[in-house]
Protein backbone atom coordinates (compact mmCIF):
# COMPACT_ATOMS: atom_id res chain seq x y z
CA UNK A 1 0.00 0.00 0.00
CA UNK A 2 1.41 3.37 -0.76
CA UNK A 3 0.57 6.63 -0.66
CA UNK A 4 1.09 9.51 -2.88
CA UNK A 5 2.25 12.48 -0.93
CA UNK A 6 0.12 15.69 -1.52
CA UNK A 7 2.25 18.32 -2.62
CA UNK A 8 1.47 21.64 -1.82
CA UNK A 9 3.24 25.07 -3.21
CA UNK A 10 6.31 25.97 -1.41
CA UNK A 11 5.43 28.99 0.63
CA UNK A 12 9.10 30.44 -1.16
CA UNK A 13 7.57 30.25 -4.64
CA UNK A 14 3.93 31.97 -3.23
CA UNK A 15 6.21 34.85 -1.27
CA UNK A 16 7.58 35.26 -4.82
CA UNK A 17 4.98 35.71 -6.90
CA UNK A 18 3.48 38.50 -4.06
CA UNK A 19 6.79 40.45 -4.15
CA UNK A 20 5.55 42.02 -7.73
CA UNK A 21 6.91 45.50 -8.10
CA UNK A 22 4.39 47.65 -5.49
CA UNK A 23 2.98 51.00 -7.18
CA UNK A 24 4.33 54.08 -5.71
CA UNK A 25 1.52 55.80 -3.49
CA UNK A 26 3.86 58.96 -3.27
CA UNK A 27 2.54 61.43 -5.94
CA UNK A 28 5.61 63.25 -7.36
CA UNK A 29 5.00 66.54 -7.62
CA UNK A 30 7.87 68.63 -9.62
CA UNK A 31 7.89 72.00 -11.14
CA UNK A 32 8.88 72.13 -15.40
CA UNK A 33 9.43 75.81 -14.77
CA UNK A 34 9.62 78.55 -11.94
CA UNK A 35 10.40 82.08 -12.36
CA UNK A 36 10.43 84.52 -9.84
CA UNK A 37 9.32 87.93 -11.03
CA UNK A 38 11.00 90.23 -9.21
CA UNK A 39 11.94 93.25 -11.30
CA UNK A 40 8.46 93.49 -12.65
CA UNK A 41 7.60 92.50 -8.52
CA UNK A 42 4.86 90.99 -9.69
CA UNK A 43 4.86 87.35 -8.09
CA UNK A 44 5.94 83.49 -8.69
CA UNK A 45 4.94 81.66 -11.98
CA UNK A 46 5.02 77.55 -11.72
CA UNK A 47 4.91 75.49 -14.62
CA UNK A 48 4.61 71.73 -13.22
CA UNK A 49 5.70 68.86 -14.95
CA UNK A 50 1.69 67.60 -15.67
CA UNK A 51 1.08 70.44 -17.77
CA UNK A 52 -0.88 72.89 -14.45
CA UNK A 53 0.57 76.34 -14.48
CA UNK A 54 0.13 78.18 -11.14
CA UNK A 55 0.98 82.33 -10.08
CA UNK A 56 0.87 84.21 -6.97
CA UNK A 57 1.43 87.83 -6.27
CA UNK A 58 4.13 88.20 -4.00
CA UNK A 59 1.80 89.81 -0.93
CA UNK A 60 -0.35 86.75 -1.32
CA UNK A 61 3.06 84.39 -1.01
CA UNK A 62 3.86 86.88 2.21
CA UNK A 63 0.67 86.21 4.23
CA UNK A 64 0.75 82.42 2.94
CA UNK A 65 3.78 81.94 4.57
CA UNK A 66 3.95 78.38 5.67
CA UNK A 67 6.53 78.96 8.35
CA UNK A 68 5.13 78.06 12.12
CA UNK A 69 5.05 81.68 13.76
CA UNK A 70 2.60 82.90 10.68
CA UNK A 71 0.79 79.76 10.49
CA UNK A 72 -0.17 79.91 13.80
CA UNK A 73 -1.05 83.60 13.60
CA UNK A 74 -3.20 82.68 10.71
CA UNK A 75 -4.99 80.21 13.01
CA UNK A 76 -5.54 82.24 15.69
CA UNK A 77 -6.88 84.75 13.60
CA UNK A 78 -8.87 82.25 11.66
CA UNK A 79 -7.24 83.78 8.55
CA UNK A 80 -6.40 81.11 4.90
CA UNK A 81 -3.53 80.77 3.32
CA UNK A 82 -2.93 84.04 1.59
CA UNK A 83 -5.47 86.40 3.50
CA UNK A 84 -3.96 89.60 4.58
CA UNK A 85 -4.52 91.06 8.32
CA UNK A 86 -7.25 92.55 8.70
CA UNK A 87 -6.80 96.61 9.06
CA UNK A 88 -8.21 98.21 12.13
CA UNK A 89 -10.91 100.69 10.09
CA UNK A 90 -10.85 103.29 12.78
CA UNK A 91 -7.40 104.47 12.30
CA UNK A 92 -6.46 106.19 8.69
CA UNK A 93 -4.29 103.67 6.28
CA UNK A 94 -0.50 103.76 6.44
CA UNK A 95 0.97 103.45 3.47
CA UNK A 96 2.69 100.33 3.42
CA UNK A 97 5.08 99.30 0.81
CA UNK A 98 3.55 96.00 -0.93
CA UNK A 99 5.05 92.70 0.11
CA UNK A 100 8.45 92.23 -1.81
CA UNK A 101 11.58 89.49 -1.42
CA UNK A 102 14.97 90.88 -1.76
CA UNK A 103 15.87 87.81 -2.84
CA UNK A 104 14.28 84.21 -3.84
CA UNK A 105 16.61 80.82 -3.91
CA UNK A 106 15.67 77.78 -4.35
CA UNK A 107 15.60 74.93 -1.06
CA UNK A 108 17.24 71.43 -1.92
CA UNK A 109 15.41 70.25 -5.02
CA UNK A 110 11.44 70.53 -3.44
CA UNK A 111 11.16 74.46 -2.12
CA UNK A 112 12.00 78.03 -2.71
CA UNK A 113 12.21 80.61 0.01
CA UNK A 114 11.85 84.14 -0.08
CA UNK A 115 14.14 86.63 1.65
CA UNK A 116 11.30 89.38 2.05
CA UNK A 117 12.50 93.03 2.19
CA UNK A 118 10.46 93.16 5.89
CA UNK A 119 13.35 91.08 7.04
CA UNK A 120 11.17 87.61 7.59
CA UNK A 121 12.65 85.09 5.77
CA UNK A 122 11.77 81.56 8.20
CA UNK A 123 8.79 80.52 5.02
CA UNK A 124 10.26 77.42 2.96
CA UNK A 125 6.82 76.91 0.24
CA UNK A 126 7.69 73.49 -0.90
CA UNK A 127 6.32 72.64 -4.25
CA UNK A 128 3.85 70.20 -2.44
CA UNK A 129 2.25 72.91 -0.45
CA UNK A 130 1.95 75.71 -3.56
CA UNK A 131 0.43 73.02 -5.31
CA UNK A 132 -2.27 72.74 -2.57
CA UNK A 133 -2.59 76.54 -2.74
CA UNK A 134 -2.70 76.71 -5.92
CA UNK A 135 -4.58 79.96 -7.03
CA UNK A 136 -5.97 79.19 -11.02
CA UNK A 137 -9.43 79.53 -11.72
CA UNK A 138 -9.61 75.59 -11.83
CA UNK A 139 -8.15 74.91 -8.36
CA UNK A 140 -10.00 77.95 -6.45
CA UNK A 141 -13.46 76.61 -8.31
CA UNK A 142 -12.73 72.99 -6.84
CA UNK A 143 -11.91 74.87 -3.74
CA UNK A 144 -15.36 76.56 -3.66
CA UNK A 145 -17.44 73.43 -4.68
CA UNK A 146 -16.43 71.38 -1.81
CA UNK A 147 -16.83 73.94 1.06
CA UNK A 148 -19.82 75.23 -0.60
CA UNK A 149 -19.31 78.47 1.26
CA UNK A 150 -17.41 80.67 -1.33
CA UNK A 151 -16.13 84.19 0.29
ZN1 LIG B 1 6.47 83.30 8.29
ZN1 LIG C 1 -4.39 75.33 -10.29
Amino acid sequence: MSHEGIRFASKDEQARDNQASRPLLRIVITPEKVRVLMTEGKGLEIDWADGHKSAWGFAWLRDACPCATCADERAQEGRKAGQPKPRPAALLPMYAPPPKPASAHAVGRYAIQFNWLDGHSGGIYSWEYLRRVCQCQECTFTDAETTGTPN
